[in-house]
Parts: C-alpha cells; structure tokens; sequence
C-alpha cells in the first residue's frame, strides 16, 4: 500500500541519460516530415549555445496528437534516445487522484525533478486526461482537482526561462480538440504536430522496420511481400502493422518453418483484421453451415424485394460474412412515407416471411433454425398492425388496442384473422420462391462464392433466371 506521505509525489517514469531510451528515429519510419522537424528539435536541444546565439530557443512543448498506435509514445522516446537526455514518462491519469492538491502537487513535482536534471525532457502521455477544457462537463469527477493540476502544468510551463534549465515537455494525445486552449497558447505548447495514419509507402517503411529481427527467404522476397501487406492494410496503424508481423513470425514458428512466407502473412493479416474491427481478440468465423442458411435467406428476402418492391425502400445490397451485422439486405435512402395502402402492408408480410419459407422449403419443417424465428416474429406483428391500427381490414374502421376486456372476443377475432393473413402470406411467399428457385439457387451461388452481391446483380438474375410457374394462390 502507498504510504500517504508519497501521494503527492509524482509517479513518473524517469530513464537517465546513460541508461537511455534505446529508441531512436530510425525505429520510427513513414511520415517523413515529423522526423525531421523534431531532428530539428534535438538539434537545438543538443546545441543549446550555437541557436541561441542565433536567436533560435527551443519550443517548451511539442504536442504529438493522432490515433492511438501511431508512433507517438515512440517518437518522445526517440526524441529523448537522439539528444541523450534524461527523460521522465508520466501520464495524464496519473496526476488525477480525488484528494485535494494531489494533481498539483504531483506536477509540481515532476517539474522540479525534470528542472535538476536539465536538459531534460518530459514526456506526458494522454494528457488530455489532465488538460481537458475547463468548465466543461465533469465526466469523471474530482474536476476542480483536475483543472487544479491542469493550471499547475501551466504555471510550470509559463515559469522556466527559455535560455536556462531547458525542460522540453512533450504531450500526446487522440483528443486534441478537448484539450484546454490555454494549453495551446504561445510559451507553452507552441509546436503541435499531427501524427496520421501512415500512407501506402509508410506503411511498407514500417513494416520494412518491423521485419529487421524477423527470416525472410531472401531480401528481394520480403520487400516483395511487404509491399503486398502495404497494399492490403489501408487504415492500419504502426502498431497493428508491428502486430503483424510479430503474428506471423510467430504462426512461423509454430509450423515449425525457416522463413515467414505469404501464407503466414496473409493469416496474421486475417487475425489482425478480426480484431481491428471488431476490437475483440479473436475473430468469428461464420461457419459453413450457417453460411449456407445465410445466403439462402438473403437469396429468398432479395426475391421477394423483387417481386413486391418497397417504394419506400429499395434495397441495395447484402452479404453474408458476418452473423453481428444480421444484413438482411441493406436498403438505400428511404423516401418519406407518404401514404401506404393496404396492398403495401400485405406485401410486406409476405416479404416478411420469406426467411421461415425458404429455410422450411430448402431444410425441412424438422430443421428449422433461430434465423427464421425472427422473421416469423416480425410477420406476425405487421399483420397484427394492419388489423388493429389500420382500419383497413375487414376487422372495421375502429383502432382497437390488444386488450381483451374492450371488445368481447377481441382476441380471438384478431387471431382468427391473422392467421387468414399469415396462411396467404405464407402460401404467396412460397409460391413466388418455388417460382423463381432457380433465381434463388443463383444468388445463394453468388452469395457463398463472394460473400456479397449488389442490388444490380440480384436485379439480373432475378430478371433472366427460368421461371417455374405456379398455381394463383387465393387471398
Ligand atoms: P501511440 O503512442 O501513438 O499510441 P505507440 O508509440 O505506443 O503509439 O506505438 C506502439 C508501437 O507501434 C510502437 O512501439 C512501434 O513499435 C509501433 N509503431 C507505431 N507507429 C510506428 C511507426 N511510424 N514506425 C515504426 N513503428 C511504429
């Protein structure tokens, strides 16, 4: 347990001058520019006398901002390995603490022991934790704490001469536009650099860093291969990149082989992926099984969107990759309702039902799954709409709320109807997905082959597939 009387001290991370960071700027690779406005940076630092007689002091701050994982933490390192000087890690979370005065009292001792080490730097991750606008709302708690510290950081910043005792404090943050705009004022954090997703090039840079430790088969295979990777991961941070190559050498390994090869690349891509988008560790796979269900059910909904369009929404797309993002079919803009008739809300009860159908039609009534349950679910409601708010239906022109004690046999007159509308929906649906199978056996074809298909393509196929005629059913 921390002894009360250490509270106030500040909890940084202090690496000497002689132990160094280990870091420097060839560890950092793409964006080019950063390194060499900060090189100019440890210039100055280095040769304090030389620019100052020159007129050239160094800025107090640099403010590093950007996504997470783009190299920040890694360029105050490399800042601090480059000029060889003392450096003190600290985070913005550290400083807040629900005593009174703590957060103060903690800067103000990070700045001293900065200042008898000087030259020396600072570096404050997520500063924003300490430095967010004043005022504003007080999320956490402790706020006047927090601004408390927040005004210390300023005063120590407003407080060391520029010629003497150089502290250069670095901040990092990904929420530049909460920070206190007193923070960014002139004397304090006067060089602010943004610290961006890497382009194509950097990204090959990158993993060209990465790769440094790591068994290709030769020189001209790995650049070849980092290229594709480069290629494959727009979007990816420093850090996710470094990931992956670190998966495949470890995937590597595993298989007991000599050298990462596309194989192992490609994998830890896929691995990457996952958790990049979904933020959780392992990805899950849609398994084949209910992949094939998937695709026939977006198959059997993209008819029925054929055979009764919405006016109101026209589809655009599906896919079937993924069980979180249930698609069935994705429409585009929808227009205003302006008036719906009677005829639209059939159809789309029969629309509704083509999951349950095609899954009973192509599985058997034994092998039903949770996927058509939802659909039976929703039909049901609409029909239980159009009979008690609409006034449309043979049920009368009253609206009628699903209460018993109001209308003698409320209940059953509802059920008994429908189900008048569930049994013709139901029978419609299946008659239009019997007529038009071959259409539906394409576009589940397209769906599992590519896991996608547009509005385009289901327009197509639905319009030159066979047809297999039908009995009318009767409403
Ligand atoms: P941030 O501080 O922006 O969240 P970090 O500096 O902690 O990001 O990045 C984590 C790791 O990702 C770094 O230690 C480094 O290995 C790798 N990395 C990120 N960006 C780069 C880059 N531009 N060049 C080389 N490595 C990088």
């Amino acid at each position: 347990q921390r002894a009360l009387g250490s509270l106030g001290k500040s909890r940084a991370k202090f690496i000497s001058a002689e132990e160094k960071t280990g870091v420097t700027f060839a560890d950092f690779a793409g964006q080019e520019y950063i390194k060499r406005e900060l090189q100019e940076i440890v210039r100055i630092l280095k040769n304090d006398e030389e620019f100052q007689n020159k007129g050239i002091y160094c800025p107090k701050g640099v403010l590093l901002h950007g996504p997470p994982g783009t190299g920040k933490t890694l360029l105050a390192k490399a800042i601090a390995g480059e000029a060889g000087l003392p450096f003190f890690a600290a985070n913005g979370t550290d400083f807040v603490e629900m005593f009174v005065g703590v957060a103060a009292s903690r800067v103000k001792d990070l700045f001293s022991s900065a200042r008898s080490y000087a030259p020396s730097i600072i570096f404050i991750d997520e500063i924003d934790a300490i430095g967010s606008k004043r005022g504003g709302p007080d999320i956490g708690g402790g706020g006047a704490e927090r601004e408390q510290g927040l005004l210390q950081i300023l005063t120590e910043m407003d407080g060391f001469k520029v010629s003497t005792s150089q502290v250069l404090v670095i901040g990092a943050t990904n929420r530049l536009d909460i920070l206190d705009p007193a923070l960014l004022r002139k004397g304090r954090f006067d060089k602010i650099i943004r610290v961006g997703l890497p382009s194509k090039d950097g990204r090959f840079a990158i993993l060209k860093v990465h790769a440094r430790n790591k068994y290709f088969r030769s020189e001209g295979e790995k650049d070849i291969l980092l290229q594709e990777i480069a290629e494959l991961t727009e979007d990816f941070t420093g850090a996710e990149l470094q990931n992956i190559l670190n998966e495949a050498g470890i995937l590597t390994a595993r298989k007991d082989l000599d050298y990462i090869g596309r194989e192992e690349l490609l994998e830890a891509l896929k691995r990457q992926k996952g958790t990049f988008e979904t933020g959780q560790e392992d990805s899950t796979e849609v398994p084949e099984e209910l992949k094939l269900r998937l695709a026939y059910r977006e198959a059997a909904v993209a008819i029925l969107a054929c055979y009764f369009p919405d006016p109101y929404r026209p589809f655009a797309e599906t896919e079937i990759n993924s069980i979180r993002n249930q698609p069935n079919l994705r429409y585009t803009e929808t227009l205003g309702r302006v008036f719906k008739r009677k005829v639209d809300y059939v159809n789309s009860i029969v629309r509704s039902c083509a999951p349950r159908v095609i899954e009973e039609e192509i599985f058997g009534v034994d092998n039903l799954c949770w996927i058509s349950a939802k659909a039976t679910l929703e039909a049901s409601k609409l029909a239980e709409l159009l009979i008690l708010q609409t006034g449309m239906t043979a049920f009368g022109k009253a609206y009628y709320r699903y209460q018993n004690d109001l209308v003698p046999n409320l209940a059953a007159k509802l059920q008994a109807l429908r189900d008048e509308y569930m049994r013709f929906s139901v029978e419609k649906c299946a008659s239009v997905l019997r007529e038009y199978r071959p259409a539906v056996e394409n576009i589940t074809d397209v769906l599992l082959e590519k896991g996608e298909i547009k509005a385009d393509e289901i327009l197509d196929i639905y319009n030159s597939s066979p047809r297999i005629p039908q009995p009318a059913v009767s409403p």
